[in-house]
């Protein structure tokens, strides 16, 4: 079978299977799967052996099962970084980048400062003298690392709850050559406050970013099977409104924000009012929700401000 056969084959059983991209699959699928490029595929039509067919056929199998591309393939695109996924880790989507990309442009924006007055008093703490940014519920890393990538002098953090998540951020900082990001595992805050006691000093952050579980757990069942029976539940139940972790996150960042530090929030339909009120009830000010390009509120962003 050479290469046009084949790919003419996996578009159809992926089809009759229901997926709605098949050929845009098949061919993702057959270019992981030989190594070979998009035009390869047309213009060699190469035969292929028994050991490639197998490796193809391996593949379709994960996929008509459901199991979503992206953990066939190994990884996702994430603004320019190449994103390891696996089983036990939320897959980037596109309404993320939004929000990584609304957050350099904020860092920018707000000229987010590189020298903290506590600089002038202590050169032991090297810390403060950068720019300091925290991505919570961090997953694959995908945020912190297009953070850490388009500011080489900030220190970004990095946490999550799962082991296998912060295993694959760390792999995925290593393959893109980051070494301006340290990842932590641990519940939200806690391993900041432990990783703080380490070190003996205070660290706060100018940016505190997350993309934390939304998805109200009765919504869970609705979703597409990709999704519901193969990405990790506890990256998407966000409890019975959706809203769990944003009323333990948004007064605990107040905590570890400097002043005017900002707090940006990626979200589902339908939050950004609740959200909103949380924000306000917690004391932030210059409170902006940002749509996504399917019009959606996604993006909560908010001010820490205790001088005026
Ligand atoms: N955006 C994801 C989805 O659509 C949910 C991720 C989350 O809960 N933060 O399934």
């Amino acid at each position: 079978m050479n290469t046009l056969n084949i790919l003419d084959k996996v578009t159809k059983t992926l089809k009759c299977h229901g997926v709605e991209y098949a050929q845009k699959e098949a061919k993702a699928l057959i270019k992981e799967g030989l190594n070979i490029s998009d035009v390869e595929i047309y213009r060699d039509n190469s035969e292929c052996n028994e050991e490639q067919l197998s490796i193809i056929e391996e593949m379709l199998k994960r996929r008509v099962s459901r199991e979503p591309l992206q953990y066939v393939l190994g990884y996702e695109e994430f603004l320019g970084l190449r994103i390891l996924v696996g089983q036990g880790v939320l897959i980037p989507r596109p309404e993320t980048e939004l929000m990584a990309e609304q957050a350099v442009k904020t860092v920018k924006s707000e000229k987010l400062k590189v020298k903290s007055y506590e600089d002038k008093n202590s050169s032991l703490i090297t810390h403060h003298s950068s720019l300091n940014i925290l991505d919570l519920c961090t997953g694959s890393g995908c945020l912190a690392l297009a953070i850490a990538k388009a500011f080489p002098d900030a220190q970004v953090y990095g946490a999550d709850i799962s082991e296998v998540a912060v295993m694959y951020a760390k792999e995925n900082a290593r393959l893109n050559y980051m070494n301006n990001v340290t990842f932590l595992k641990g519940d939200l805050f806690e391993p900041i406050k432990k990783f703080l006691t380490s070190q003996f000093s205070l660290l706060t952050f100018d940016l505190i970013i997350s993309n934390p579980p939304y998805i109200k757990t009765a919504d869970i069942k609705t979703l597409q099977p990709e999704v519901r029976d193969w990405e990790p539940v506890i990256a998407l139940d966000g409890g019975e409104d959706g809203l769990n972790i944003y009323r333990e996150l948004i007064p605990a960042a107040k905590v570890f924000l400097k002043d005017n530090g900002i707090l940006m929030l990626e979200m589902d339909l339908g939050q950004a009012g609740e959200i909103t009120k949380m924000l306000k009830s917690s004391g932030y000010t210059e409170i902006e929700i940002i749509k996504d390009y399917a019009g959606i509120e996604r993006v909560a962003k908010a001010k820490k401000k205790t001088c005026n």
